[in-house]
Parts: structure tokens; sequence; C-alpha cells
């Protein structure tokens, strides 16, 4: 009997083509970026399609795809590893960001800013000419692999002194800005994901319209594509349609009661 022996890249692959509809220029860009050895910076509101866009990229070139949620106690030995004990020997062990540089994989930091600053350290000479990891703990370099690419992406919307990407890093990146789609092809994603018919799906994001609109006055940030979908799926499950909107997009926007007024006049407006 023969056993498929897979590789560790092997195990990074998409197999399967993550649904996304184009909604400007990214693809060509990011290819671009890809064959130029640049990388790349997405930029925009939470939940309007980066991480699907990076997965569909990762699929459509064929590269592994190592993704690391970067969160305020990630520290750059997380992203690059440890020397970990194994039966009485200290044995390293690789962290995602290593792997990724050793496999030539696309490696996404998601949400960078939210990582200690520590990682910006490690990142810059990955993202200039150099391509080199430094691994202080084993004294070692390591050159890229050349299909590695290095994306990150970042919210402008949660910008503030602390927590604003500095020019010495965000200028090492070519940069695609996300927003959330053009009506009808938010629609279209909602209708898909979401599994409803198009037209409760165009409510959907007539509804998101005007939130995103009212969001000077008190919101940091719009209702999202993904909100968007969840109300989608609690209405495909018999949730009825104010409710739906209620727990799956108000609720979770604010806990200010009077802008939750306000968002339930526009919900019964258009439902
Ligand atoms: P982000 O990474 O920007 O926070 P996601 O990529 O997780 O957001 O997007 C949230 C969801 O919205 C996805 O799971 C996907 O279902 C849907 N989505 C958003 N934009 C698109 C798009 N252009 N094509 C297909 N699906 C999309």
């Amino acid at each position: 009997m023969k056993n498929k022996i897979l590789s560790d890249s092997d195990d990074y692959l998409l197999e399967n083509e993550p649904y996304y509809i184009e909604t400007g220029d990214e693809i060509s860009i990011f290819k671009a970026a890809y064959e130029a050895k640049l990388p790349v910076m997405l930029k925009g509101p939470t939940g309007c399609g980066k991480t699907r866009f990076v997965e569909h990229m990762a699929w459509r070139l064929k590269r592994p795809l190592v993704t690391v949620a970067c969160h305020e106690d990630l520290f750059a030995s997380d992203m690059l590893g440890r020397y970990l004990l194994k039966n009485d020997e200290t044995v390293w062990n690789d962290g995602p960001l290593t792997r990724a540089v050793r496999m030539g994989a696309i490696c996404y930091l998601d949400e960078i800013v939210e990582a200690r600053k520590d990682t910006t350290v490690v990142i810059h000479p990955l993202s200039d000419d150099r391509r080199t990891l430094a691994i202080d703990k084993k004294g070692e370099i390591i050159h890229a692999h050349p299909d590695f690419l290095l994306v990150i992406s970042y919210n402008p919307g949660y910008q503030s002194v602390l927590k604003d990407l500095k020019q010495s890093t965000r200028q090492r990146f070519v940069s695609l800005d996300f927003n959330y789609p053009e009506a009808e092809k938010e629609a279209e994603i909602v209708s898909r994901e979401g599994n409803i018919q198009m037209e409760t799906a165009l409510r959907l994001v007539s509804l998101a319209g005007k939130i995103r609109n009212i969001r000077e006055h008190g919101l940091t940030e719009g209702a999202s594509t993904r909100l968007l979908i969840y109300a989608a799926r609690l209405i495909g499950n018999d949730i009825p349609v104010h409710d739906a909107c209620r727990s799956a997009i108000c609720l979770p926007l604010t806990d200010d009661m009077k802008l939750q007024e306000t968002l339930n006049e526009l919900i019964d407006d258009i439902f």
C-alpha cells in the first residue's frame, strides 16, 4: 500500500477555491506584487473581505498560507519559534513566521498593530531587499525562500497614537485599500454566503448603507459584510428579520442605548 507523504507545506495549501468577488483591481496588483517579491499591506475596516482575499490569492498562486492573528500578548518569539523540552533534551521548534519563510508560503499577519512592538524589528529585514529573518536565540539568519510573501492587514479606523503603524513599517509595503463592496456585489456575497434570496440580501445591504452613514454620530465602525452574513444566516434559520438584524447587526455594533434606538428605527424603515 502506498502512503501519500505530505510535506510540511502541503498542510498549508488550500485545496478548494475560496469564494471571492473582486471589488477593484486588487487581484492583479497582488499578483504583480507577488511576482516582484514586494510585501503587501491590506488596509480596511473589519469584516470587509481582507482575510478571504488572501485565502483566495494563496489558492490562485498555489502557495501555502500561514495566518497569524496578532494580539497584544503576541511577542516576536511567538512568531519566530522557541526551544522546547522533549525527553530531557531541548529541541528548537519553528514558529509560524519562520516556517512560512522557510517553505515559501504567504504569511498573513492579521491586525499587525495589535502585536508587541518587538515584532517590527523582526519584519523589517524581511520586508525590504534583504528578505532575511534573524533568529537570535539560535544565532541563525534565514534567507527567505524565493516564493515567500509577507502580507499584513491594518485597520486605519482603530488608529490611535499608540496603535498606529510607524512610517518606517508602512513604507515597506505595497498597499491595497479595502472597503465594503458596492451594493450589488455586497448583496451577491451576502446572498451566497448567507444562503438567502437576493431580495432580502439587498435589503440587508441597504440597512448597512444607512448604518454606515450614521457612523459619524457615535459608531466607531459601520456594519461589516460579515455581520450582514450573520443576519442572513439567522434569517435562514427561521429567526424573524427584525430579531435577526438586532442580534447580528445592532447589538454587536454598540452598547449605547440611544444609538440602539436609532438602529432599530432604521430596521423598521427597511423591513
Ligand atoms: P476581514 O479579514 O476584512 O476582517 P473577512 O475576509 O473575514 O474580513 O470577511 C468577512 C466575510 O465577508 C468573509 O468570510 C466572506 O464571507 C465575506 N466577504 C467579504 N468580502 C467578500 C468578497 N469580496 N467576496 C466574497 N466574500 C466576501
